[in-house]
């Protein structure tokens, strides 16, 4: 029997586990290390992860995404509400006030919980896990992110029991990811303290933690955070693309819930592309909306323009921990970045700007949470 750590993005979830003298990051049922956090309902069916997320453009109105900034709140939260905001799915406030995302299965319409919804992802989890180990799965340790609250944390408790998952302990984002790197480190046993600085920048949130390495022993110095994302950067884009489109070939794509996903699915490969390039890139659409094919384009500069006020906030984050953990500039060590959204470019100069040190990649970006939620329990 072994023991899993699970990473669960608001995007993607990872699960890792120790085998062999090793940390491994398990693959799922596509040979993919990255499970969709998202779930879809179809007739008698229940779609979970990449198939979920292969088939939410056909299938909208029951296919779920975005619930875990959903957990242990009440719909009527100022928090929930804006959340609400880019979630396509029907969700609706339920006679206690808590929060029911509405879809049709079994041939009637039901409600499911953010704890629901995580519980079923977690169970598709737990079995891809345990196919790729070939043994069976109980024990786990869940990351979550620092700033969840009490409520927020015994939700996921609550989902993971609701799997069947023995969970033997949360684990903050910005520890595991401090683990997973001070298992691949051995300079870090000398009596000098050794300071790193961790920024993990994924799909809803931006982390940063100040830990100081002495003698192997880890002590977190302070940890600062902001609820930006990728999906900030997405829609921010998407904004402009949608009145370009307007203008161009007058046809609103935010009044059609199918075109406005399309949109921003469109934009994250756009994105993702505009890392690694700086020339102009096209954004092609075919059947838009009204028949109407969209063509456009745009370059790294355009988007940080656009992006201009989210890139500051990751600024003031970053200043924020500075200013926090009450390091000098001379005194960091390195830092280390993690999360999809550190791969902007932008967002490794304002790490150089402010910590005055070029970002450090010595994690695998995308599988370093899970890994040190792994390790936890190894
Ligand atoms: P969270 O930690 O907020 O719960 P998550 O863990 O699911 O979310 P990650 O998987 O770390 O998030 O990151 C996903 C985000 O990173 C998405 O917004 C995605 O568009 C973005 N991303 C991934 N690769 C790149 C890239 N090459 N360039 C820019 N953004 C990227
Ligand atoms: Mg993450």
């Amino acid at each position: 029997m072994s023991v899993i750590g699970i990473d669960f993005g608001n995007e993607s979830c990872y699960v890792a586990a120790a085998r062999s003298g090793g940390i491994e990051t398990l693959a799922n049922d596509y040979s993919l290390r990255a499970t969709p956090s998202v779930v879809a309902f179809d007739g008698k069916k229940r779609i979970i992860g990449v198939a979920a997320k292969n088939q939410q453009v056909t299938n909208m109105k029951n296919t779920v995404s975005g619930f875990k900034r959903l957990l242990g709140r009440k719909f009527n939260d100022p928090h929930v509400q804006h959340e609400l905001t880019s979630i396509p799915a029907r969700v609706e406030a339920r006679g206690d006030g808590s929060i029911g995302f509405k879809v049709n299965y079994l041939e009637e319409d039901q409600h499911f919980s953010p704890e629901q919804l995580t519980a079923m992802l977690f169970t598709k989890l737990k079995e891809t896990s345990a196919a790729a180990m070939q043994t069976q799965v109980n024990d786990c340790v869940i990351a979550c992110p620092i700033f969840f609250t009490n409520a927020e944390r015994r939700a996921l408790l609550d989902a993971a029991q609701i799997a069947g998952l023995n969970v033997l302990r949360l684990l903050n984002e910005t520890t595991a990811t401090a683990l997973a790197y001070g298992f691949y480190k051995n300079d870090l046993f000398e009596e000098k303290p050794k300071n790193v600085i961790f920024i993990d920048f994924g799909h809803s949130a931006l982390q940063v933690s100040a830990c100081s390495f002495t003698k192997g022993k880890l002590k977190m110095l302070a940890s600062t955070w902001d609820q930006i994302g990728g999906r900030d950067f997405d829609l921010a884009v998407a904004e402009f693309f949608a009145k370009e489109f307007q203008e161009r070939y007058k046809i609103n794509a935010k009044t059609n819930a199918r075109a406005n996903l399309r949109l921003l699915t469109e934009i994250e490969k756009l994105k993702k592309q505009m890392s690694a390039n700086s020339t102009k890139l096209p954004l092609n659409i075919e059947c838009f909306l009204e028949d109407i094919d969209v063509s456009s384009s745009m370059q790294r500069s355009q988007m940080e323009e656009l992006c201009a006020p989210v890139l500051q906030r990751v600024e003031q984050t970053f200043k924020r921990l500075l200013a926090e953990s009450k390091l000098q500039l001379d005194d960091i060590h390195s830092v280390e970045i993690v999360g999809g959204s550190s791969r902007i470019p932008s967002v490794k100069q304002l790490i150089e700007q402010v910590f005055n040190k070029p970002a450090s990649t010595t994690l695998n970006q995308d599988e370093a949470v899970s890994r040190g939620a792994a390790l936890q329990c190894a």
